[in-house]
């Protein structure tokens, strides 16, 4: 089969034009890149496990009616998805302090905060993904009023949601990043969950030792990143079948 026509690559995925109007095949890479791209590695393996974790996750969400790109798992390394126009916000919601808002506001990392904080972030590599509020974004119309009002309920019922399931597993979800996208069906627009939810977006401690087991290992040179990202995926009980060997998977498209 004639490789597909690529749309557009990005640091951890490739945009491919899909087999039918309106649909996209999304590609995980092992690259890793962190601090806007300063730092650049390869996680073996990472791409499969965020392919698997992303549609576990995606198809839970779905299961309690959150709306989201995600059709189905094409293969290891790819995915069938719904081709939507990305709002150019990424959304952190924030539990406990990490990262970013520990540094800013001098809190200690691993303070539980006295409730879940929503933040909004320009997409724009450029400008470093500045911070921004809704008055900057409703202003500038990257997003309107309604699709805020859509894009805050659907976040704040992810976060229930990914807080009880890894909970469950015995992980802590410290925040995490989501992205949105305008879904065109007919006349219709809707707000839908896109891009992916995968431990290069999401911060996931151990809930008894605290160990992170996300992309903080890659960023502060922690070791053992392939084994956390597996990890994660053990626990939510969905290794590939033929187990941690065979991580890399195939190299060719299908
Ligand atoms: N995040 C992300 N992409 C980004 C920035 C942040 O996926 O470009 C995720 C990050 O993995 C963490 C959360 O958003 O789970 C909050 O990140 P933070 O603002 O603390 O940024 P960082 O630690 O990357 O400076």
């Amino acid at each position: 089969m004639a490789r597909r026509r690529q749309l557009y690559e990005g640091k951890a995925k490739i945009l491919f034009e899909g087999p039918e109007p309106g649909t996209l095949v999304q590609y995980f890479k092992d690259d890793a890149t962190a601090f806007n791209a300063q730092k650049k590695g390869t996680i073996t393996g990472k791409g499969v496990l965020n392919n698997r974790i992303s549609e576990f996750l995606m198809t839970k969400l779905a299961e309690i009616n959150i709306p989201t790109h995600f059709i189905r798992r094409l293969n290891m390394r790819e995915q069938l998805i719904k081709e939507v126009e990305i709002v150019p916000i990424e959304v952190v919601v924030r539990n406990i302090a990490a990262g970013s808002i520990a540094q800013r506001l001098g809190i200690p990392e691993g303070t539980r905060l006295p409730r879940s904080i929503v933040e909004y972030y320009y997409k724009n590599d450029q400008l470093n993904d500045p911070m921004v509020g809704e008055e900057h974004i409703t202003a500038f119309g990257w997003a309107t009023p309604q699709d805020m009002d859509d894009i805050i309920h659907l976040t704040l019922r992810i976060n229930d949601f990914l807080t009880g399931l890894f909970l469950g597993v015995g992980i802590t979800l410290v925040d995490f990043k989501i992205e949105f996208g305008r879904l065109y069906e007919n006349e219709d627009m809707r707000i839908v969950l896109a891009d992916e939810i995968s431990p290069d977006n999401c911060r996931l401690w151990d809930a008894k030792t605290n160990e992170k087991m996300d992309k903080d290992r890659f960023r502060r040179d922690l070791g053992k990143i392939e084994e956390a990202y597996q990890e994660v995926a053990r626990r939510l009980g969905i290794l590939p079948e033929a187990g941690a060997r065979d991580l890399k998977g195939p190299e060719t498209m299908q």
